[in-house]
């Protein structure tokens, strides 16, 4: 029996600004069943509040409490195990303010800089990578430099694209790629999906063994390949980034393969 559930956001509960065909009717029928429910993101661009907002715009009313971003995992982990490092981040300014609201010092303010506004790599203790549309030669350099020192290297997310409605772009994992071509050294911690940080993260939100819980999202080598490492029973749906050819060739395969979100009502381990 299925108690809890963990669910993508991107490509399984909505694309752009649209709830996908059955996600709202599901996630519905899912909490009047009583199901334990948490949202998943490997996105640091915006808040937990930001997507609970959206998700509740888009008619499934969700508390921030619910939604877990590889952002928000990341800064808990970071605060915890290495609260006092100077971090360099590439990133966008909401993460910059999720990162300094679990109090981690980061380098980039004018007082870190010199008259060129250039950042002293000898100053930086890690760098954190995370998806940035603002990203330059000058951040690329600051954190090749930093880490060629010995500094610690942390990810939000490891994807190497991000989908938009429009067709993907170019996400942190590109970045991590380059970096780790630069230095040859490779990434120590990435936060994001299917990382076991973000895993446990969810089981104790949920509060269940994984065994009661089950993964849904619409990528294989994040959403799906997390759930079976930690032991829950998977479903990919195929509203996203994933075909149905593609699903099937998985080894081990998803539990349940479903063309729409609401295809998932019917399974018995859900009744
Ligand atoms: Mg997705």
């Amino acid at each position: 029996m299925i108690d809890g559930i963990v669910f993508d956001l991107d490509g399984t509960i909505y694309l752009g600004d649209e709830a996908l065909p059955g996600a709202v009717a599901t996630l519905a029928e899912l909490r009047r069943r009583g199901k334990r429910i948490c949202f998943v993101s490997n996105k640091p661009l915006e808040t937990r509040a930001a997507y609970a907002a959206k998700l509740t715009r888009l008619g499934i009313p969700t508390p921030a409490t619910e939604v877990i971003t590889s952002a928000h995992v990341l800064g808990r982990h970071l605060a915890r195990h290495w609260p006092h490092l100077a971090y360099y981040l590439i990133g966008e300014d909401k993460l910059r303010a999720e990162l300094r609201s679990h109090g981690l010092h980061l380098v980039g303010e004018q007082s870190d800089q010199d008259e060129k506004g250039v950042i002293d790599p000898a100053g930086v203790d890690a760098v954190i990578v995370a998806f940035d549309r603002t990203l330059g030669y000058r951040k690329l350099n600051t954190a090749y430099q930093a880490l060629r020192r010995g500094a610690r290297f942390f990810a939000t997310n490891a994807d190497k694209t991000c989908p938009l409605p429009g067709g993907d772009i170019p996400d942190a994992g590109a970045t991590l790629a380059a970096l780790e071509h630069l230095t040859g050294r490779q990434v120590e911690l990435v936060a994001g999906k299917p990382s076991p940080l973000i895993t446990a993260y969810a089981l104790e939100l949920l509060g269940l063994p994984p065994e009661r819980c089950l993964m849904v999202g619409d990528r294989l080598e994040t959403d799906i390949r997390m759930g079976q490492t930690a032991g829950m029973r998977t479903a990919v749906v195929l509203t996203g980034v994933t075909q149905r050819a593609e699903a099937e060739q998985m080894a081990p395969a998803p539990d349940y393969i479903l063309d729409q979100l609401n295809d998932l009502l019917v399974e018995d381990s859900v009744r």
